[in-house]
């Protein structure tokens, strides 16, 4: 088969390529969403909503998420429109109403960026202990963009990788974003990623994570790349790259005047004889039917690498299992791996798009149910929290008490991990925090 029908079997389109060859990257955000083509779809409501709401939580989309995904006609509620765009219950009314008059009144920008930092750091910025507990050292100094949680997988947040295409507004990775220093987690030196690995011969997989970390030129992400490969770390199996960008910026795979560069360092980690993973935020099924998404998706797989999907379950977004039963069957059609559901994290507008822990256990068999066992290989739902990564198995009766059965899935400690336990069954439950020991104990047995 010549290489042009390989391409056609795979729906790999060379037109396609050259009509969008010109595929240009626009950021909408705070200072010029205003000149978006499509501002006259808002009131005046949303629009204001957004200014005091983006003050806060950062906010910022591109002109292929406003073109291709979001459905103008179907906005407030289209998925799109509310994944990048703030909403106005995102924020509590209390901060709402301060950031909104303090807007009205005119303050100044050292005001409002003041009362942002107050309400911001009401927000958890960093939850699950990210920045006190998960910090390795190296030669006793804390290593300033590295965490170190689960024995197998160490996370590399890459300086230049700290942005996004486009910000989603549920992300817990918010904090990132919002120019407060102390708050961001980055490093340059992978020379001393190097090192840390060479001393933990338990770690199998590196994460490179952000923001997100194909935001970054190849020739600024290769040299990372290189430095894993070029080591002596016989341990090391598995790299991962942690992106949306097959959601948010497709071209990133097709036309950027680096994607071929690109593609050739995922072919050269996989001829290696390592495994490269691009660890996929998929949303909802829609993100993976433009052309765009499924071209680059094909290009990413001609690498050789393997595409896992994975997202919380979010109110306004995809809190309905048809979503979910709809997008692992297309993921599985386009080879891609389903991987996890999430439950929404502590943090940022966590009130506006959580749901109980029981309906996103409903949802999760709800939507596991209809697919076969090529799209079971997702877990879920699964909290990210300080434990661990907890999946809610479900609600039972043991004798006359109503329960939570829960198991992690990981844990810091290996031998916490696949034991069942039980909490106190509550219906408002949104996250491990609000779970209580079952059969009146006085704690879970990991604690
Ligand atoms: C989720 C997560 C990982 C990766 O876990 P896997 O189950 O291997 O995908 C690693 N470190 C931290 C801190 C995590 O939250």
């Amino acid at each position: 088969m010549s290489i042009q029908e390989m391409a056609q079997e795979v729906g790999y389109n060379q037109s396609y390529l050259q009509e969008n060859e010109n595929a240009h990257y626009r950021a909408y955000h705070l200072k010029n969403f205003k000149t978006m083509p499509h501002i006259d779809r808002l009131t005046g409501e949303q629009i204001f909503a957004i200014e005091v709401v983006g003050r806060v939580l950062p906010f910022r989309t591109n002109n292929y998420v406003t073109d291709e995904l979001i459905h103008w006609d179907d906005i407030p509620n289209d998925p799109f429109f509310v994944l990048n765009f703030p909403q106005r219950d995102m924020l509590k009314p209390t901060h709402f109403n301060k950031m909104a008059s303090l807007l009205i009144s005119g303050g100044g920008p050292r005001r409002i960026n003041r009362l942002a930092n107050i309400i911001r750091y009401e927000l958890s910025p960093h939850p699950a202990g990210q920045l006190k507990d998960n910090r390795p050292r190296l030669h006793g100094e804390v290593l300033p963009g590295v965490q170190h949680k689960y024995h197998e997988t160490v996370l590399f947040f890459p300086s230049q990788g700290q942005t996004c295409h486009a910000f989603c507004t549920f992300c817990f990775r918010w904090a990132q974003f919002v120019g407060i220093e102390d708050l961001k987690i980055a490093m340059k030196e992978a020379s001393l990623l190097v090192e840390y690995l060479q001393e933990h011969p338990e770690v199998t997989d590196v994460l490179f994570t952000g923001g997100d970390p194909l935001i970054m030129k190849t020739h600024v992400l290769a040299p990372y790349i290189n430095a894993l490969l070029d080591a002596d770390l016989p341990h090391l199996q598995n790299i991962r790259i942690g992106s949306k960008a097959l959601s948010y910026w497709p071209y990133r795979f097709l036309t950027d005047a680096d994607a071929d560069d690109l593609l050739a360092l995922f072919e050269k980690v996989n001829l290696s004889g390592r495994h490269l993973a691009l660890m996929a935020h998929f949303s909802h099924y829609r993100e993976l039917q433009t052309e765009a998404a499924r071209q680059a998706i094909s290009r990413v797989q001609q690498t050789g690498t393997v595409i896992r999907a994975q997202s919380p379950v979010l109110n306004h977004i995809n809190a309905d299992p048809a979503i979910w039963a709809r997008m692992w069957k297309e993921q599985v059609r386009l080879g891609v791996i389903p991987y996890y559901m999430f439950v929404p994290r502590d943090t940022g507008a966590q009130h506006y798009f959580s749901v109980p822990l029981e309906k996103a256990w409903n949802i999760f068999r709800q939507a596991y149910r209809q697919v076969s066992g090529l799209s079971r290989t997702v877990r879920g739902p699964v909290m990210s929290c300080h434990p661990g990564k907890v999946q809610i198995l479900g609600t039972t009766k043991v004798r006359d008490e109503k329960i939570f059965v829960l198991r992690a899935i990981q844990s810091r400690k290996p031998e916490f991990v696949h034991r069942p336990f039980f909490a106190k069954y509550d219906p408002e439950a949104i996250w491990y925090t609000d779970l209580k020991p079952a059969f009146d104990e006085d704690r879970f047995f990991f604690e």
